[in-house]
């Protein structure tokens, strides 16, 4: 019997390229034929076959409280009955900008928007705006949309300014870029030390997500923050990923660093299509309408995607909701961990709150080239085993995992138990 997802797949290449609207769920990096999804509930979701998986991409961080969350979906119903989209300001954008405000200790002020990538490239702009500066500094492995300049590494040497990542990015832009390894405090110190004047802005992911998981050092964050208020840079902490995620109060909360400006998404839409950029109200003054950075959406807080956020933001701020999130998730690294030390396999696995990292490699890495030392063929004979026993992990042996609340312990007990034949089917 021919698989529906095969048609689907070989019908969608037709009229889409590579059959997606997003590179990584071509299923480029694993090799197979991308399971197209039809319907999701709590912590599965079911492909055109009909085949339940256990979901742990969760929408790749959105679905926090768990797929189709009967608060969500009667607060999405109840406001596309009221309308669409109106074009104008509504009740609703104040009060989720009053919530995000609240909850995350350094925004005074928050924009909302439709996608991380637009709240990223809008938070550079306005950093150049407001200093006056081109330049800006980012790090291996951390992703921020795809706004061009943020598609680019390293160049040839420390203060070489970077290279496009991607075709179609002027290498004009690029060269604003400068690209330093994460984790590494030294050779930022070292960078502004030379050059401190004109950096308009550091951004980084205070907890990556986007090479695997990979922690922060408390000293690489400190030292950001140090260099950014001595040479009057903006320190932009994206925390698309690891905010509302790692915690409530997201990574900044975390690890008690105070950025000058945030970016927002995933979690904020609860699967709706809201992002956010915001901040010290003094830098968010030079956004249009008073000040002179330019910045827009047809669709920025449209009121059925806030009302999917505001119910989210509501449903996660109920009492012991983190507490139990990062236990379930520690749960299922150190359960997964355990079944590969059975097995005999160099793996490990890590968890901060509510997202998780796997590695094939003898110790957690803390750096992209470590991350980039991980054995990438024992993940993708991983990923389809486990594939076929109904868990669903991210295509990709550089992607964090995520957890939902609705990950109870049975589901949790369900996955390592298919772990360990996965990993014994490796050894
Ligand atoms: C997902 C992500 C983005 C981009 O968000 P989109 O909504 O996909 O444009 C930016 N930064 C980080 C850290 C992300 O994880």
């Amino acid at each position: 019997m021919t698989s529906r997802n095969d048609t689907l797949f070989a019908r969608a290449q037709t009229s889409t390229p590579g059959g997606v609207n997003s590179p990584v769920r071509a299923f480029r990096s694993v090799g197979g034929t991308p399971r197209f999804i039809t319907r999701a509930e709590g912590p599965y979701f079911w492909d055109a076959d009909d085949k339940r998986y256990i979901d742990y991409i969760g929408s790749w961080g959105p679905a926090i409280v768990g797929h189709a969350h009967p608060h969500v979906i009667k607060a999405v119903q109840d406001a596309a009955a009221r309308g669409l989209s109106f074009g104008a300001p509504t009740e609703g954008e104040i009060e989720m900008a009053e919530e995000i405000c609240r909850i995350l200790p350094s925004v005074e002020q928050v924009r909302l928007v439709s996608s991380g990538t637009e709240a990223a490239m809008s938070a550079l702009r306005l950093a150049r705006g407001a200093t006056g500066r081109d330049k800006i500094i980012k790090f291996e492995g951390c992703y921020h949309g795809h706004a061009d300049s943020l598609l680019v590494k390293a160049g040839s040497g420390l203060l070489t300014f970077g290279n496009p990542t991607s075709a179609g990015v002027p290498e004009d832009f690029a060269k604003h870029t400068l690209v330093l390894d994460y984790n590494d405090a030294q050779q930022l110190e070292d960078v502004f030390a030379k050059m401190g004047s004109e950096i308009a802005c550091v951004i980084v992911e205070p907890v990556a997500g986007n090479m695997n998981l990979v922690r922060a050092k408390p000293e690489f964050l400190q030292a950001m923050r140090r260099m950014c208020t001595q040479h009057g840079a903006v320190l932009i902490f994206d925390e698309v990923m690891c905010g509302f995620r790692v915690g409530l109060g997201g990574a900044q909360t975390l690890f008690g660093i105070m950025p000058d400006l945030t970016v927002m998404g995933k979690v904020i839409g609860g699967g709706m299509p809201v992002a956010a950029f915001g901040g010290r109200k003094d830098l968010m003054k030079h956004l249009a309408p008073f000040g002179p950075v330019y910045q827009a959406g047809t669709l920025s807080g449209n009121p059925v995607a806030v009302a999917a956020g505001m119910a989210t933001l509501k449903l996660i701020q109920a009492p012991g909701f983190y507490e139990s999130l990062s236990a379930q998730t520690a749960k299922l690294a150190q359960g997964l961990s355990a079944a590969a030390k059975d097995a005999g396999i160099a793996f490990c696995a890590d968890s901060v709150g509510g997202m998780f990292g796997l590695y094939f490699a003898p110790s957690i890495p803390g750096s992209y080239v470590e991350m980039m030392a991980c054995d990438k063929a024992k993940f993708n004979t991983f990923f389809h085993a486990m594939l076929e026993l109904g868990v669903y992990l991210a295509p990709s042996a550089f992607e964090a995992g995520f957890v939902s609340a609705q990950h109870d312990d049975a589901v949790i007990d369900a996955t390592v138990e298919a772990a360990r034949k996965a990993f014994s089917s490796l050894s």
